[in-house]
C-alpha cells in the first residue's frame, strides 16, 4: 500500500514540477559576474524524495560571458547540485548522524522505503553537517565582533559550564608531524573539544545538586583551545551566561581548561572534577608502592581524606616531605603531582563547594564524550578526516540541542 502510494504521489508531483518556459520579456536574468544570463532551454532532473523518484524539468539560463549557467527553480526548491529533496536529505543527516552510514542507509530504507547509497547517507550528512558548522561559525564571528545581545529571560541560579576531551581515530594524513602519545609513535586520534552547558535550580532530599531537567546543551570540534574557547562562551552566552546568579566551571585541571576560563569565564567558581583528582593520587600511590596494590590501597586510605577534605596544603608538605627517600623516577612523579595540586588548591576546596550545593564532578562531559563522540564516532574500522568528523560532531550537538529542525526552518525561511 505504501509502495503504490508514493508511486502515486511521485507521479502527481513530477506534474507539479513541471515549470513553464518564461515568457519572451523575462528571458534575462543578472550572473553573479554582472552580466546578464540568457534563457537557453527547459532542463530535466531527476530528484529521490520521500515519495520516490520525480522529474524536475525547469528553465536553465546561461552566461555568455563567464559560461555559468543557473536554474532559479533549484534554489527555490533547495535541490542546488544535489539529486535528494530537503526531505530525503533530512532524513539521510538524521539517520548519518545517529549511526553508522550503512546503518543509516538500512534505517532509511527500512522506516521511510528509500533506497539509496551508504555512499549517498555519508555525503549528505557531512554536507548537512558541514552547513551548521559554518552557521555556528558565522554565530561566533559575529558574536565576538560585536556586543552580543543581553539576553533576557528568567534569572538562571546557578549556570555550569563543563569541558573535557576525547580521542578521535583519523585517517593517517591528519595526524603527519604531530607527536603521539608514546614517545616516537605518532599520533593515531586527535582530540575533539567538548563542552556543555547546564542549569541547576535545587538539591534533593539529601542536599544534593540536581540538574535541571533537558538544561543540557553540548557544543564540540577538533579545534585549538583558542577556537573552542569561543565557541563555549557563546554557547553559554545564549544559555543565559548574563542572567545566571552563579556561574560554576568544572574540569580536569588541565592548562587549556585554564586558560579558556582566565579569558572568557573569569571571576566563576572553579572546581577540579574529584575523580580527576583522585585519579591523580593513584598515580602517585602507584609510583611509590609498584606492583603492590594492598600498599597501594592503604595509601590512599590515608592520603585521600586530605584531598576529600580540601586540605590541599597539607597534601602538598607530605608530598614533598617524601621527596627525600624517593628513587628519582618517583621524585619525578611527586614533583609534578605536587605542582598539579599546587596550581588547582583553589579548585579543590570540596567541603565548601559541598555547602554550597554544587556539583563536584565532571560526569555529564564524561557522559557526553562517551554518548555524543565516542558511540558515533569511535566505532572499529573507523578513521576520519577532521573536516568530516567536525561535520558529524556539528550535526549530533545540534540534533542532541533540540535545534535541529530550527535549521530546517532557518533553510525554508532562507
Ligand atoms: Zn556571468
Amino acid at each position: 500500500m505504501r509502495a503504490s502510494m508514493h508511486q502515486a504521489a511521485s507521479a502527481a508531483l513530477t506534474q507539479i514540477l513541471q515549470f513553464v518556459q518564461p515568457p519572451e520579456s523575462q528571458r534575462t536574468l543578472p550572473c553573479p559576474c554582472g552580466h546578464q544570463a540568457q534563457y537557453k532551454e527547459q532542463r530535466s532532473k531527476p530528484v529521490l524524495t520521500i515519495v520516490g523518484l520525480v522529474t524536475v524539468t525547469r528553465p536553465y539560463y546561461l552566461c555568455s560571458r563567464c559560461h555559468v549557467g543557473q536554474f532559479p527553480a533549484d534554489s527555490e526548491l533547495d535541490i542546488v547540485n544535489t539529486e535528494f529533496s530537503p526531505g530525503v536529505r533530512r532524513m539521510q543527516a538524521l539517520v548519518g548522524q545517529q549511526s553508522s552510514f550503512d546503518q543509516g542507509r538500512q534505517e532509511l530504507q527500512l522506516l521511510a522505503g528509500i533506497e539509496v547509497t551508504t555512499k549517498a547517507v555519508e555525503r549528505t550528512a557531512e554536507a548537512i553537517g558541514a552547513d551548521i558548522a559554518q552557521c555556528d561559525q558565522q554565530e561566533i564571528n559575529r558574536a565576538i565582533q560585536l556586543q552580543l545581545p543581553l539576553e533576557i529571560g528568567p534569572k538562571v541560579p546557578i549556570l555550569y559550564i563543563l569541558m573535557d576531551g576525547t580521542g578521535v581515530p583519523v585517517r593517517k594524513s591528519e595526524t603527519e608531524g604531530r607527536q603521539g602519545k608514546s614517545q616516537g609513535q605518532p599520533a593515531r586520534t586527535r582530540e575533539v573539544k567538548l563542552g556543555c552547558v547546564f542549569t541547576q535550580t535545587g538539591l534533593d532530599e539529601e542536599g544534593y545538586p540536581i540538574r535541571d531537567l533537558a538544561s543540557t546543551t553540548y557544543v564540540g570540534a577538533i579545534e585549538t583551545a583558542e577556537q573552542f574557547g569561543k565557541r563555549l562562551y557563546v554557547e553559554a552566552w545564549k544559555r543565559g551566561w548574563s542572567q545566571a546568579e552563579k556561574k560554576v566551571v568544572i574540569g580536569d585541571g588541565a592548562e587549556w581548561i585554564r586558560n579558556i576560563v582566565d579569558q572568557h569565564f573569569p571571576g566563576t567558581v572553579q572546581i577540579v572534577d574529584i575523580f580527576h583528582a583522585r585519579e591523580h593520587l593513584w598515580d602517585i600511590a602507584r609510583a611509590l608502592h609498584p606492583l603492590d596494590l594492598p600498599a597501594q590501597q592503604r595509601w590512599i586510605l590515608r592520603h585521600q581524606p586530605k584531598l576529600d577534605s580540601g586540605q590541599i596544603e597539607k597534601l602538598t608538605a607530605y608530598l614533598d616531605s617524601r621527596r627525600a627517600d624517593a628513587t628519582a623516577a618517583q621524585q619525578e612523579i611527586l614533583r609534578v603531582e605536587t605542582a598539579f595540586f599546587d596550581k588547582n588548591k583553589d579548585r579543590m576546596r570540596y567541603p565548601e563547594f559541598r555547602a554550597h550545593g554544587y556539583f563536584i564532578g565532571s560526569g555529564v562531559i564524561e557522559a557526553g564524550c562517551k554518548t555524543l563522540i565516542g558511540a558515533r564516532l569511535k566505532q572499529s574500522g573507523m578513521f576520519w578526516s577532521v573536516e568530516g568528523a567536525n561535520a558529524i560532531i556539528a550535526l549530533r550537538c545540534c540534533h542532541m540541542n533540540n535545534r535541529f529542525e530550527d535549521y530546517w526552518d532557518q533553510r525554508r525561511a532562507a
